[in-house]
């Protein structure tokens, strides 16, 4: 561990190795890599990087656990454990939310809200764990025949760096209340919220190798991961280009089962009936709530001619309203890009834009002179074939188009790869739900966005992914269906 200090909670041990079968080691190369604060651009502390024969180590040990002690505890036990590390982690709330704010730069005030979701995550899945159940299915009466809910076994999850305590928690509820084992890779960028975590899944009391943790690259351990023979599922959630690669690696080992939550391009459409107040609010939140990376970020806006010229003026003044800045100051809405790379790819994009002939509203540049923060930005005068219209930014940068009939702005919003979330703004129930029914998207809201519970199915449609996380869904990523047949008299002939 080092100390380390966050500007809310003072000093706290920060664990930097590798979490594998409830110790903490190093990497068998010992090798390390730095973790940047975004906000400023400094090196926090370095941690363990896992090569691939960390991988290898991990996966025997969830394997291990898997075929051993880990199937020995029943259902109730394993519901015990979830709803006990949620109590740590709730009892934990300010470290954590302290940790992912030093780290990911995302306000503290979100951050919070961040661990509360995973509190809930972790307790809606801990009360599935002793439910869990089969059928019987009457074939004939010579024959008794059921199904069995099985675990798939050692699982990967790969995951963002976006939501990096949230994701965890998305990924590991399902899957732990299933009975699975797993191996768990956080992003580079923000490996630290985890590690703080993994000291509680031992004092929650989980077995040896149930939930192994660690940090290092998507091209080394991410590789290892996605193309290992013994790891029987792999779950992701990033970008379509790398969900691409995982897919390729499953199909090109072991046919481990795959499910992915990939990107986005989501349309968000405002009716000249809509409540223009509080749509200004949600469409806002749509858009720069984390700073614009959310997969489901409404960041292709859509808006009825009538009221176009006054929803231009007033979305321009509320996103110039939008706080920027330090996360750790309270009333601080927007912090940071994750990183410099994030930061150019963004900056990229509004050139493009700008150069394409698309209007820049506001915002379009460096916000301070330290720190990856990007303005609020909004580009009017835009058309389908621009990159701003086309390709997922993930950052705070939209775009707003004029339109005239229903047809064709479900049309427009339909008129992307990506499918995973969208928005209809109305005061007309019809037009709400003929909208949501006709939108390709695997989430619509409706007079709201991103208002997502771990009790509703989550995930996209076209190339946003495969599966659906959260709710009652997710248990199908992580159980896999055994049929016994018994017959019951009498020979065959
Ligand atoms: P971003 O571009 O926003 O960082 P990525 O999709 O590249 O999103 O990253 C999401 C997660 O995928 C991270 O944990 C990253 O390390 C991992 N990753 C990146 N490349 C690969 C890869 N080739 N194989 C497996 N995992 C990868």
């Amino acid at each position: 561990t080092t100390t380390l200090k966050t500007p809310v909670t003072g000093p706290y041990e920060q664990p930097t190795g590798l979490f594998i079968n409830n110790e903490w080691v190093e990497g068998v190369d010992k090798k390390t890599f730095e973790v940047i604060n975004p906000s400023t651009e400094e090196v926090i502390c370095s941690v363990s990087e896992a090569t691939e024969k960390d991988v290898d180590i991990a996966v025997a040990a969830a394997r291990k656990s898997f075929e051993g002690e880990w199937r020995k505890v029943t259902p109730q036990e394993r519901g015990r454990l979830l709803y006990k590390l949620a109590d740590i982690a709730e009892k934990n709330t300010d470290l954590l939310a302290a940790v992912e704010s030093l780290d990911n730069g995302k306000s503290i005030t979100m951050a919070k809200g961040d661990v509360g979701a995973v509190i809930g995550c972790l307790r809606y899945y801990a009360g599935y764990a002793d439910k869990i159940e089969g059928k019987t299915i009457d074939t004939n009466p010579d024959t008794f025949a059921y199904t069995r809910s099985e675990p798939i076994g050692v699982c990967a999850q790969i995951i963002p760096w976006n939501f990096p305590l949230l994701m965890f928690a998305w990924k590991i509820g399902p899957a732990l209340c299933t009975g699975n084992t797993i191996v768990m890779k956080t992003a580079e960028q923000t490996p630290l919220s985890a590690l703080v975590f993994a000291n509680f899944v031992k004092e929650a009391g989980f077995p040896a190798g149930v939930l192994n943790i660690i940090s290092g690259f998507g091209k080394v351990a991410g590789a290892a991961l996605s193309s290992h023979m013994d790891v029987d599922k792999i779950a992701f959630t990033g970008s379509t280009l790398i969900g691409r690669t995982i897919m390729k690696a499953a199909a090109s080992s072991n046919l481990k089962k795959v499910t992915l939550e990939l990107g986005g391009k989501s349309p968000n459409i405002v009716f000249d009936d809509a409540d223009i107040e509080q749509t200004i609010s949600w469409v806002n939140f749509g858009i720069y709530f984390n700073h614009g990376q959310c997969c489901c970020a409404g960041s292709r806006i859509y808006v009825q001619e009538g009221i176009y010229d006054k929803f231009i003026a007033a979305f321009k003044k509320r996103a110039e309203q939008n706080t920027v800045g330090d996360p750790f100051d309270n009333n601080t809405f927007q912090g940071p890009q994750i990183s410099q790379l994030q930061y150019d790819r963004i900056m990229h994009y509004i050139e493009e834009g700008k150069k394409a002939g698309a209007t820049c509203e506001t915002g379009g540049e460096r916000h301070g002179d330290k720190g990856y923060f990007i303005k609020p930005t909004i580009f009017s005068d835009v058309t389908p074939d621009m990159k701003i219209m086309q390709e997922e930014i993930f950052g705070p940068v939209c775009t707003v188009t004029k339109f005239k009939t229903e047809d064709e702005v479900v049309a427009a919003g339909n008129d992307s790869t990506y499918g995973l979330a969208a928005a209809v703004h109305t005061r007309d129930l019809n037009t709400a739900i003929r909208v949501s029914n006709n939108l390709r998207a695997g989430t619509v809201w409706v007079n709201q966005y991103n208002m997502l519970s771990h009790q509703l199915p989550f995930g996209g449609y076209k190339e946003s992914g495969i599966g659906r996380e959260l709710g009652e869904a997710a248990l199908a990523n992580y159980t896999q269906n055994k049929t016994v047949s018994m017959r019951l008299a009498g020979p065959l002939f």
